[in-house]
């Protein structure tokens, strides 16, 4: 059975110490509590470290939200996978349409970044997904099986230890969702493209994500297809209360 998953994206948003209160706050909301998902913040690097402290003891998976193409030296700013696994975080974002669009990020780069993140034993968790244009001129799948080949050289046992999230761009924060529908049409797509390439048992143990203006009202309803294993969340996860009701989606 592939593993459901509710995982936040902090974005750049909070401070440390709103970070690690948010965690907090999540931790305790969640202490006591039946989850039925694997639960995951992540967080702007300089919250990594501390939120890993913030909610020890609890089911709360951390990651980051990117890392560097390169494993040490003279890159400055950047933020290696070595230095993200070394706070004790298991999770990392990588190909978030926000680092395509605004920093430029090629498949070759992620290429680079996947493979250093497994490397030193961290989660990716990759997003793929259209812009608008794409969605209105058909264009979509042959889009997303494009960014789906950033990941095609790894080996099979490398490729199973991935999270994918499909994250609509025009749905991104901007309150537009997908319709169930239209998610599950892509999470299928998806699924059969990576049995295509490593077999139906892989494609079936992969789970897939979906992200794009996700909440508690419509989280239970995109959660019941067949293909959506969980939600990558932006927004309504920067509020205890809006980031609970997600996870108790899955009932
Ligand atoms: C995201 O950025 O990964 C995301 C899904 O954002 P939002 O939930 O705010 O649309």
């Amino acid at each position: 059975m592939r593993k459901k998953i509710v995982a936040g994206n902090w974005k750049m948003n909070t401070t440390l110490q709103e970070g690690v209160a948010l965690a907090q706050g999540l931790k305790e909301a969640l202490a006591g509590k039946k989850v039925n998902c694997d639960v995951v913040v992540c967080t702007p690097f300089i919250s990594v470290a501390s939120v890993v402290e913030a909610v020890k003891g609890s089911v709360i998976g951390v990651g980051a939200e990117n890392c560097a193409d390169h494993d040490k030296g003279a890159y400055t700013g950047e933020v290696s996978a070595s230095m993200v696994a070394s706070t004790g975080a298991k999770y990392v974002i990588l190909g978030h349409s926000e680092r395509r669009q605004y920093y430029g990020e090629t498949n070759e780069m992620l290429t680079t970044k996947v493979g250093l993140a497994l490397e030193n034993g961290l989660t990716p968790i990759f997003c793929v997904g259209e812009v608008k244009e794409e969605r209105e001129n058909g264009t979509f799948k042959a889009v997303i099986e494009g960014q789906m080949k950033a990941l095609y050289g790894l080996s099979k046992e490398d490729f199973s230890k991935l999270v994918i999230a499909y994250e609509p761009v025009w749905a991104i924060g901007t309150g537009l969702t997908a319709t169930s529908d239209q998610a599950e049409e892509v999470h299928a797509f998806i699924r059969e493209s990576i049995a295509k390439v490593y077999g139906k048992e892989v494609a079936e143990e992969t789970s897939i994500l979906y992200g794009g203006s996700c909440k508690g009202s419509n989280a239970p309803e995109l959660f019941a297809q067949p293909d959506i294993d969980g939600g990558l969340i932006g927004g309504a996860a920067l509020k205890v209360d809006t980031f609970m009701p997600i996870i108790e989606a899955w009932k």
